[in-house]
Formats: structure tokens, sequence, C-alpha cells
């Protein structure tokens, strides 16, 4: 007998130690998954959203593919937080950039759902439309 196929999600998180469990925990609760395959940069939401050309986004791009098509993932989360080294501007400009890198994410054609997550400074997690 094969055992049950494992639930996979994809984070294109930050790189910050801080928020690892936080989005771990929030997409195993609230979608069923087993496990997530972690993507990290810092600061990716602005990569993607004012570089989306470069190998940086490229590799984020590969990186992605490879949970989609190996793990069958079928969400993808994008993720900003709190007092992120990488992306040192306030709140409402990040979920700015979560939206552009939303669309990006949505471009590489997946037939993944792509949402926003926002890591507050308790290190809850939101969901963003
Ligand atoms: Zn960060």
């Amino acid at each position: 007998m094969t055992p049950p196929l494992k639930q996979f999600g994809t984070s294109i998180n930050c790189m910050d130690g801080r928020v690892q469990l936080p989005v771990i925990e929030h997409m195993r609760t609230k979608y069923g998954l087993d496990y997530v395959d972690m993507v990290t940069e810092a600061g990716p939401i602005r990569i993607l959203s004012e570089s989306r050309e470069s190998a940086i986004a490229e590799s984020i791009r590969s990186r992605v593919a490879v949970s989609i098509t190996k793990h069958n993932s079928e969400l993808i989360t994008v993720v900003g937080h709190y007092d992120c080294a990488g992306n040192p501007i306030e709140r409402d400009a990040q979920l700015g950039q979560m939206r552009t890198a939303i669309r990006v994410v949505e471009s590489w054609n997946s037939n993944a759902q792509v949402i926003g997550l926002w890591v507050d400074k308790s290190w809850a997690v939101h969901e963003i439309e």
C-alpha cells in the first residue's frame, strides 16, 4: 500500500529567521498542508516588484517551479514583514510592493493560487487581499 500523498505549499519568504515558523504554521493550519517549501531572499517582495527581470528574481522563479512541478504545490504565498532588514520601508509601502509581487508570480503561469501574507510586529500572520 502506498502512503497517502503529502500536501506541499510554497512560500516566497524573507530569509529573516523570525518569520519562518509563523508562516509555516499559518499555511499548515489554514490550508491543511503537510510541508511548506521555503524560497527565501532578503526582502523578496522588493526584489519581485522592483527587479523582476533580475537574476535573483529568476532564481526565485526557478525554485518555485521545482516546488510546483516536483511537489505538486497548489498554493504560493508571498511574504512581507515588520522590521525587514532587506526591505526597510513602512507596512503600507510594503503592501504595495506585495500586490505587484503577487501579479509577477501569477504571470509565471502555474496553476497555483498566489496570496500575500503580512507578518506583524507580534509575528502574527495576516492574509492580504
Ligand atoms: Zn525581511
